[in-house]
């Protein structure tokens, strides 16, 4: 379990990557962006193609946008599957649709390869301090092998279940957050129609029956939580585009599976309009910010 090709070196993989490497891994690094190979250089070595460098990985990582990237770099004659050495360990962390983390894992099990999808929760931050909560979906014994390599990169590991089940948890937990950020930003954008200060409403909320996270911990309005990103203009923390991003995949899991989740198809709305209206790079708890300017 020693050496590990971690293919899509971004905002994520890049720092997951490091620290599995700082941990002892023998790491080779691969990314289709030249940038991105070239801040991973000092840390392991350089892939020049994902089929070479998965034959000789014992635990092959992919941290990519998309279903589509993550489709394309694991099925195919060119692909991971096609060209992993028998026994290797593949861990799928991108976010991603439930339906193609379910077609890659089955392709992987027609290979004799055990796969798991396992998007991440904590962004930036966590992936550089090695926080990660991982979501781990796939059979329980590729999940034991897991563990000690996404160790070196998180602290909260859970075993959801089969395989997509990991990304199905991520979709719905960040359902709630959307879905949350709003309401709470909704009822500050209220309170300053009727003129009620911030502090006394965060006050009031955060120690009774409106209490949540993205009131406590993340408070959309500058003050009540001196870390929330309101402080700094809104700078993410988590953006409004992959808010946007997470809660499509919840609509489209909701449309395939015939869910009622009307209010998740509202939030994806409400993120929508920040997104078209030029403000997907700001947090997503500007929210308040957007509503409070819709108000007449
Ligand atoms: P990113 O765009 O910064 O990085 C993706 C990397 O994948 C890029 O460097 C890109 O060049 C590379 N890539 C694309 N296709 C490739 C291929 N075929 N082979 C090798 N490399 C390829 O994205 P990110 O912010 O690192 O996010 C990665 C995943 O993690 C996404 O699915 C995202 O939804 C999820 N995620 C992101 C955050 C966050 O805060 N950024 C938090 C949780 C989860």
């Amino acid at each position: 379990m020693s050496r590990i090709l971690f293919a899509g070196l971004g905002n994520m993989g890049l720092p997951m990557a490091i620290n599995l490497a700082r941990s002892g891994f023998t790491v080779t690094g691969f990314d289709i962006a030249a940038s991105a190979m070239a801040a991973f250089s000092e840390h392991g070595t350089l892939a020049t193609s994902v089929a070479e460098a998965a034959g000789q990985a014992d635990v092959v990582i992919t941290m990519l946008p998309a279903g589509r990237h993550v489709a394309d770099i694991y099925l195919g004659d060119a692909g991971i599957l096609a060209h992993a050495a028998p026994g290797a360990l593949l861990i799928d962390c991108s976010t991603i649709d439930v339906d193609t983390a379910r077609q890659v894992g089955a392709a992987a099990a027609t290979h004799g390869l055990d796969m798991l999808d396992a998007p991440v929760s904590g962004g930036v931050g966590g992936a550089t301090a090695a926080t990660l909560t991982f979501m781990v979906g796939g059979p329980a014994t590729a999940f034991e092998r897991a563990r000690i390599v996404l160790a070196a990169m998180g602290k909260t590991i859970v075993h959801t279940g089969d395989s997509g089940a990991g990304q199905a948890a991520k979709i719905c937990n960040n359902m709630i957050l959307g879905i949350s950020m709003i309401a709470v930003g909704e009822a500050f954008a209220l309170a300053d129609k009727l003129g009620l200060d911030h502090q006394k409403l965060f006050d009031v909320a955060s120690t009774s029956s409106g209490q949540c996270w993205a009131l406590t911990s993340y408070c959309p309005v500058p003050g009540p939580v001196p870390t929330s990103p309101a402080n700094r203009d809104w700078q993410p923390g988590f953006a409004s585009a992959l808010m946007l991003k997470d809660l499509s995949l919840a609509q489209q899991a909701a449309t395939a599976t015939g869910a009622a989740t009307p209010l998740g198809a509202e939030a994806a709305r409400v993120y929508a309009g920040m997104v078209e209206s030029g403000d997907g790079g700001r947090d997503f708890s500007y929210a308040y910010r957007w509503l409070a300017g819709k108000a007449t």
